[in-house]
């Protein structure tokens, strides 16, 4: 893609009313546009990196048999009243047609998955089933602050599960914990694993993964030695006690932002709408439950606030939105669009800054948006191309057959 045709351009300064760097530097880098407090468009830049996201979290959850299906955003009052939520939570965006129906829109979607796996549970031979999509989700939140890691509007992968009996559920949850942890990993991110209380309906116990960093809204205690995690809220532990897994350092506390959680639900949902099949002794029983959210436009926020400069952000290749960006200055100019065609021809993902503009500009708009690569071509490089990671300073000059041979190395 060309820089001169890209609908919204690097920014020459950082939005006003940013309070956090992701909101800043998604702004100035073009990856988002606030239409008001907790709701943002996605450029072409910023549906790049998302999409990158979804196929990473969505490779991981059919890798565990989830099977991704697309449910709607605005649900009939009557599902959350059979659950008691219409009431009791209190961020649900409820609304009123204009012949006075009641509808809700989706914070959540136990209420809707539920209802619909009556369908095809009927006999333990059904089970497990795993169902997920990648959606957005609608919360009254009463501060939506923190760039895109807290929106009104915001998209999550949920995925919703039902089993036999708890031992079967017990291993999946283990799956789905191991495929989130290699989740955070393939975006570039340590997820620490804390273990807390579970949702509204449930006190079974539940996972949060947690991302250190201080645009995060959770306090948390967590151990530098040892994998030990806990959220404050519910912690039995104070900051300086020794750690109570390996004992070897004491707990410190930190700012954290929930990047993913696993609930198990155990039957409530499955009692709430009859949900019912036949098991293996021909008795009628209830499946137990699991839900597993990823919140994805928040991760795309958490790695911004993780990794950036004070140039600029520093994304990993996985989600870069470009894996190279190619600057032609003065004399470069036909060495540039040859080279542009080749990489395009070897399927690279290239973004050409061809616009007029001073050197520095070009530069500064490149560490801004942070794609893994520079590229340079100029008069000065003669028939070579100066190559440079974003991440460190040295430079190189390569020929385009070497530029083209590690771009698509792997
Ligand atoms: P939080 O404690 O941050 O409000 P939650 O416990 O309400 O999160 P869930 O309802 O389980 O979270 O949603 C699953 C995931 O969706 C969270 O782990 C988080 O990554 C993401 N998420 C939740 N609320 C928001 C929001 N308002 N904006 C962006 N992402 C969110
Ligand atoms: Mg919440």
């Amino acid at each position: 893609m060309k820089l001169s045709q890209l609908a919204f351009k690097p920014l020459s300064t950082a939005p006003a009313n940013a309070d956090t760097i992701n909101h800043q530097l998604l702004v100035q880098a073009g990856f988002v546009r606030q239409l008001m407090a907790g709701v943002y468009t996605y450029s072409p830049l910023g549906l790049r990196t998302l999409n990158k996201i979804r196929n990473i979290v969505r490779s991981e959850m059919n890798a565990v048999g989830g099977q991704e299906i697309l449910m709607p955003s605005l649900h009939p009052s009557a599902n959350w009243k059979t659950t008691g939520g219409w009431d009791s939570i209190d961020v649900l965006f409820k609304l009123e047609s204009r012949t006075g129906k009641d509808y809700a829109l989706g914070q959540s979607h136990e209420e809707i998955v539920t209802p619909l796996a009556k369908e095809f549970i009927r006999s333990y031979r059904d089970l497990p089933l795993a169902l997920y999509q990648i959606h957005w989700k609608f919360r009254d939140e009463l501060r939506a602050k923190s760039g895109i890691l807290r929106g009104r509007e915001f998209e999550m992968k949920d995925m919703y599960s039902f089993h036999e009996n708890q031992a079967d559920f017990d291993r999946f949850y283990q799956e789905v914990k191991d495929a989130y942890l290699r989740i955070y990993k393939r975006l570039g991110l340590v997820a620490k694993v804390t273990e807390a209380s579970g949702g509204n309906f449930t006190k079974k116990v539940s996972y949060e993964f947690m991302v250190l960093t201080d645009a995060g809204e959770d306090d948390i205690y967590y151990c530098d030695n040892c994998d030990f995690c806990v959220n404050s809220e519910i912690a039995k532990q104070h900051v300086g006690d020794d750690c109570p897994h390996c004992g070897k350092s004491v707990l410190q506390a930190a700012k954290a932002s929930e990047v993913g959680n696993v609930f198990d639900l155990g039957q409530k949902y499955s009692k709430d709408f009859e949900v019912t099949y036949t098991d293996r002794n021909g008795q009628k029983a209830y499946p137990i439950m699991g839900c597993y959210g990823i919140g994805t436009t928040r991760i795309m926020g958490v790695i911004v606030e993780k990794l950036h400069d004070d140039k600029g952000i520093l994304w990993p290749e996985s989600v870069a939105p470009f894996k190279a960006q190619l600057i032609s200055l003065r004399g470069g100019e036909t060495a540039a669009a040859e080279l542009y065609q080749t990489l395009l021809n070897a399927g690279v993902e290239v973004l050409w800054d061809d616009r007029d503009l001073t050197p520095g500009a070009k530069f500064a708009a490149a560490d801004l948006i942070g794609n893994p690569i520079r590229l340079v071509v100029s008069a000065k490089t003669g028939d070579k191309v100066e190559w440079k990671a974003r991440s460190s300073e040295p430079t190189e000059l390569l020929t385009p057959t070497e530029i083209v041979a590690r771009l698509t190395k792997n």
